[in-house]
C-alpha cells in the first residue's frame, strides 16, 4: 500500500498536499497497489477523495494542532506500519524535511528527499531529484522494502480523480513525553499570506536602490494577493525584513509565480526559488544570470516597469 502524508491549514489542504495526493495516485496506478492518506490535522475527507484516495487515516488529537517533528514522526510511523504501508510519500516542505529523515531511521526505510519525477518501477525502484541547486539531475535506487519519497513542489500539477473516501479514525500511543516542544504562541510576522505557502510572490532585490522604493513591490503584491520576498542582500541592509529573505540561507519557496524585481539571480538566491512554476524577471541588465532561469523576462528599469505593470494588473483585476 502507498500512503501519503498530507497537511491542512484551517481545515484546507495545502497545495503541496494536493500535489502528493496526485503523485501517490499516479504511483498507485503504476504499481497497481492501494492508496491511502494520513492527516493529523482536521481536513475534509471528500476533498481527499477528490484526488483518488479511498482511505483516510485521521488521528484526532488536539496536541497535533501545532507541528512537533518528534511526535508527528511517531504517529505517522505507527499508522503507516499498522496498515501495511510499503511506500510513504510526503511533501518536501519545511515539515516534510523535518519528518522524512526521522521516519527513514525509525522505519529502516530508504529515503529520497526532493524527488522530481515519478519513480521508475520497471526494474526495482529508481527515482530522480535535482542536485547542485538544480544544475544536474541524479538518479537513486531505493533497495529497502519500505520506501520513503518526499516530493519537490511543483513536480506534478494537482489533478482530481474523484472517489469515495472512507475515514478510518486512528489512535496513536503518544505520551506527552513524545512531544519535544511546547507551543506557547505565534505572531503573524507580516501580511496575510505566509511566504512559505504563498502561490504568488513578488520579490525585491538591490536593484530597488533603497527601502523607500519597496512601495511598488508591496502594491504589486497587494493587487495580486501575493506575498512579498527579497534577496539576502536586501535583508542584510534592512531594506526588507529578514523573514522575507529567500535562497540557500533563507526560505526555500515554490510558488506558482515568482516575480523577481532587481535581483541578479546569484546561485544562492536561485537555490531557494528555482522550483517556482513560473519565474518573471525584471532587470536592467540583459546579461543578469536570472534571465537564464526565467520563463518571462523584462529588460528594464524597475521604476519604469513596475508602475506600468501595477496599472495593467489593476485593470486586469477590474
Ligand atoms: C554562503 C552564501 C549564502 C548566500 N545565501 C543567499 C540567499 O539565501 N539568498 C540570496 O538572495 N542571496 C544569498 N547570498 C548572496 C548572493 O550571492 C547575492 O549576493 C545576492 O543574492 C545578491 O542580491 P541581489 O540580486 O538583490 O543584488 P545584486 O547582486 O546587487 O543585483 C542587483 C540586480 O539588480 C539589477 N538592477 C540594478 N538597478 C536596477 C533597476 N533600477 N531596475 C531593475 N534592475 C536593476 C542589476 O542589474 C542586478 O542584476 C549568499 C551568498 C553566500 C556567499
Amino acid at each position: 500500500m502507498i500512503i501519503v502524508y498530507i497537511e491542512s491549514i484551517n481545515g484546507q489542504l495545502k497545495k503541496s498536499s494536493l500535489e502528493v495526493l496526485t503523485y501517490g495516485k499516479k504511483m498507485a496506478t503504476q504499481m497497481n497497489i492501494d492508496l491511502a492518506a494520513i492527516c493529523l490535522t482536521p481536513c475534509d475527507p471528500q476533498k481527499v477523495g477528490d484526488y483518488g484516495v479511498s482511505k483516510l487515516y485521521q488521528a484526532s488529537d488536539v496536541r497535533f494542532e501545532h507541528f512537533d517533528s518528534k511526535a508527528f514522526t511517531k504517529a505517522i510511523a505507527e499508522i503507516f506500519q499498522a496498515n501495511g504501508g510499503k511506500l510513504l510519500v510526503l511533501p518536501f516542505n519545511q515539515n516534510g524535511k523535518a519528518l522524512a529523515p526521522r521516519l527513514s531511521v525509525r522505519m529502516n526505510a530508504g529515503l529520497v528527499n526532493g524527488a522530481n519525477a515519478l519513480a521508475n518501477t520497471a526494474n526495482g525502484f529508481i527515482i530522480s531529484k535535482n542536485v547542485f541547486s538544480g544544475k544536474a539531475v541524479a538518479n537513486y535506487q531505493i533497495h529497502t522494502e519500505v520506501k520513503i519519497v518526499s516530493l519537490a513542489s511543483n513536480t506534478i500539477p494537482a489533478e482530481k480523480n474523484p472517489t469515495t473516501c472512507e475515514v478510518i479514525p486512528s489512535l496513536t500511543t503518544l505520551a506527552d513525553a513524545d512531544f519535544s516542544t511546547k507551543y506557547i504562541k505565534s505572531e503573524l510576522v507580516s501580511g496575510d499570506i505566509p511566504l512559505s505557502e504563498a502561490e504568488l510572490v513578488v520579490s525585491a532585490g538591490r536593484g530597488l536602490k533603497g527601502p523607500e522604493n519597496s512601495g511598488m513591490i508591496e502594491e504589486c503584491a497587494k493587487i495580486l494577493g501575493a506575498a512579498t520576498a527579497c534577496s539576502r542582500a536586501v535583508a542584510d541592509v534592512h531594506w526588507r525584513p529578514h523573514h522575507e529573505h529567500v535562497g540557500q540561507t533563507g526560505l526555500a519557496i515554490s510558488p506558482n509565480l515568482y516575480i523577481a524585481v532587481g535581483i541578479s539571480g546569484a546561485i544562492q538566491h536561485l537555490a531557494g526559488v528555482s522550483s517556482s512554476k513560473t519565474i518573471v524577471v525584471i532587470n536592467t541588465d540583459p546579461e543578469a544570470p536570472f534571465f537564464k532561469a526565467a520563463d518571462y523576462g523584462i529588460v528594464g528599469v524597475a521604476f519604469e516597469v513596475m508602475p506600468k505593470l501595477n496599472l495593467a494588473l489593476k485593470k486586469l483585476k477590474g
